[in-house]
């Protein structure tokens, strides 16, 4: 049968998780669509020109149209919500900037969203200061959540001064005091929200957001007190949203769905009670299907971005039907949805464990007698007898390593037999894939024989997420997909850390645990695609092993097809990071050089050497903190 990007596409499942903005071309190239048009950016092609502006392995291409495209659908999803089901009211959505923080990537969302009034959410003084310098829409919200103190009010008073919708929303009930005093001592009336804590749980990995051990959010009781507290500050008329968040990457629908109608129903009462609330805040939570699957498994989801605004948009009004009320301005706080499909990781392979040496295997004719027998088992084996051959290869390999520990076996004899058990268990597996019944050991070897590529990255950098919660994400080669992928592998990244490797892999039914790339031909590059790192993965990176920032670039399709590659930056070099973590380039230089000149008065180098030594100490200083393969 042959191998296509028909079958690559299947293989990787592109087309499932790549919601139209990623595919593969005839020359088997992966390929990025950013506006999920008919024109394509080759990803391979792109190489040599990523090359000339001495952009280095590992790196990050940033399509900005993406997330253009994500604005317009989720802005859009809500838009027809609201057509369809004849709510009489409007969205405004907020970014929420703890989810990528990245000056372009906030200024792209924010050009992007400025026609449809989208804001942005601030859980911190520093992200409410890069909010209020955005060029927003004059109705556009800023959310201010998180703990605060005065300085915070401070600047969000400030924020309304500029004639900005800044909403402070409160998370704990002392915080009424707080904002009434900085307030009152600004002469400023501050808009409200308070962030309450529902019953309704999410689902997925971010569960822990939500229910009654949430660590933000007031309690009914909370809530109340909050709403007299007001009341007694005269505080009660900048009321204006009520805000909940459950988590992220929430997988079940109806997980939304029973949030909503709970905090629809809350936000009914409090305007029954007399609070002018304007705004319902949903949160965040809309998922990303990372595996394509479409089921509530906790890399997917089994919704769409229609589904969420129709249900979220049906919900709130047949709750504000039913008590009576006027239907609030609907917000919600999406990041993870916004961001992900924006950035790629590209990454070089390295080399591979579990390598043969492309020698031919010749058993030397003192070989040890065992070995001899290894090799007739290997020359023996057939679809008729691989599982009694594999079986006694096994005994034999026993055999073999314990005459090692003994002392009667050469290196060169344990070589051979440890290249020929690789060869043999090959050979099983192959004859074993038609068994009708796998015998348990042969899963066992499957998993022996799985190769780990060297891939040039750092996991706990680029995908911490991959670390820190087995989050799945797609991997799929640049190139080759019109060769049939033969070698099941896993990715090692180039830290020395034993978890710095992605040995989980997306599929539609399952979580795979080696992926199947191509086999490496000595001297030709081989690259690897890390794709929807756009949301957290960007910022939470941590420098393990002092593996640095990579280098990025922006990368735009043009109307006529062309492909324009903007912004490149450059990642961090060895000084970069050493600096970070108070190491100091120069002294370290310095102290080279007096060890160096130590040992030219001691005779042992020449002038020439100690020069050699110190520069090339520095040029290390001044290099990619990644490898160059
Ligand atoms: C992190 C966070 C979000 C973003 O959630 P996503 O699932 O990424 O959309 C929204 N609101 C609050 C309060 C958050 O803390």
């Amino acid at each position: 049968m042959s191998f296509g990007p028909r079958e690559a596409n299947k293989y990787y499942g592109i087309d499932a998780w790549g919601h139209g903005y990623f595919g593969v071309n005839a020359r088997g190239h992966l390929t990025v669509h950013p506006t999920r048009g008919t024109q394509r950016v080759d990803l391979f092609n792109l190489i040599p020109r990523l090359k000339r502006r001495k952009m280095r392995f590992p790196l990050l291409l940033r399509f900005p149209q993406i997330l253009h495209s994500r604005v317009e659908e989720l802005f859009g999803a809500f838009d027809s919500a609201i057509r369809e089901f004849e709510y009489p009211g409007r969205y405004r959505g907020v970014f929420p900037i703890k989810v990528n923080q990245h000056a372009s990537v906030v200024s792209q969302l924010v050009r992007a969203g400025k026609r449809f009034g989208m804001g942005l959410e601030a859980g911190s003084k520093a992200e409410l200061a890069v909010a209020l310098q955005h060029d927003l829409h004059d109705d556009a919200l800023i959310v201010c959540n998180g703990y605060k103190d005065a300085e915070y009010v401070k600047l969000a008073l400030r924020g309304l001064e500029m004639g900005r919708n800044v909403v402070l929303i409160i998370e704990k009930p002392h915080e009424v005091d707080l904002i009434r005093k900085v307030a009152k001592r600004a002469g400023v009336k501050p808009l409200l929200g308070a962030r309450m804590r529902l019953v309704a749980r999410s689902s997925g990995k971010w569960e822990r957001s939500s229910g009654a051990q949430a660590k933000f959010g007031l309690t009914t009781q909370e809530l109340i007190d909050v709403m007299e507290g007001l009341k007694r500050g005269n505080l009660l008329d900048g009321f204006c949203m009520l805000h909940f968040h459950i988590g992220s990457q929430i997988t079940e629908i109806r997980r939304i769905k029973a949030a909503v109608r709970e905090g629809a129903r809350v936000y009914a009462k409090l305007r029954a009670e007399g609070c002018p609330l304007e705004y319902l805040d949903v949160g965040g939570g809309l998922g990303v299907d990372y595996d394509g699957s479409n089921t509530s498994y906790e890399a997917s989801m089994n919704y769409t971005i229609s589904e969420y605004a129709n249900d979220v948009v049906y919900i709130v009004q047949e709750i504000c039907d039913a008590e009576n009320v006027p239907v609030p301005t609907l917000v919600s706080e999406s990041g993870r949805a916004l961001t992900a499909y924006h950035a790629v990781l590209i990454s070089e392979i390295g080399g591979q464990n579990l390598q043969e040496n492309g020698e031919e295997l010749i058993v030397p004719a003192d070989a040890h007698e065992s070995v001899r027998e290894l090799y007739e088992i290997w020359e023996g084996m057939t679809r008729k007898n691989h599982r009694e051959f594999f079986h006694d290869a096994e005994a034999r390999r026993d055999e073999l390593l314990s005459h090692f520990d003994l002392g009667y076996l050469s290196l060169r004899d344990r070589a051979i037999c440890e290249r020929l058990m690789m060869m043999i268990g090959r050979q099983a597996l192959h004859y074993a894939q038609d068994d009708r019944f796998r015998l348990e050991e042969f899963e066992a070897l499957e998993k022996r024989m799985i190769t780990k590529y060297i891939a040039n990255f750092s996991v706990f950098q680029s995908l911490p997420d991959s670390w820190a919660l087995d989050q799945l994400f797609p991997v799929v080669p640049i190139h080759r997909m019109n060769e049939e992928p033969t070698v099941p592998a896993t990715l090692c990244d180039v830290t020395c850390d034993s978890f710095g490797e992605i040995d989980r892999f997306v599929d539609l039914r399952d979580v795979k645990e080696s992926l199947k790339l191509h086999p490496l031909q000595n001297g030709e590059p081989y690259y690897v695609a890390v794709l929807l790192l756009g949301a957290y993965q960007d910022v939470l990176g941590d420098y393990h092993n002092l593996f640095g920032r990579v280098d990025e670039a922006q990368v735009f399709l043009n109307r006529n097809g062309g492909v324009r590659v903007s912004q490149v930056r450059l990642g961090d070099e060895a000084h970069d990071v050493l600096r970070l973590f108070d190491h100091d380039p120069e002294t370290m230089i310095e102290r080279i050089q007096s060890q160096a000149d130590q040992r030219v008065d001691d005779g042992e180098i020449t002038k020439a050497a100690a020069k050699r030594i110190v520069q090339e100490y520095r040029d290390a200083l001044a290099g990619y903190t990644y490898l160059r393969f």
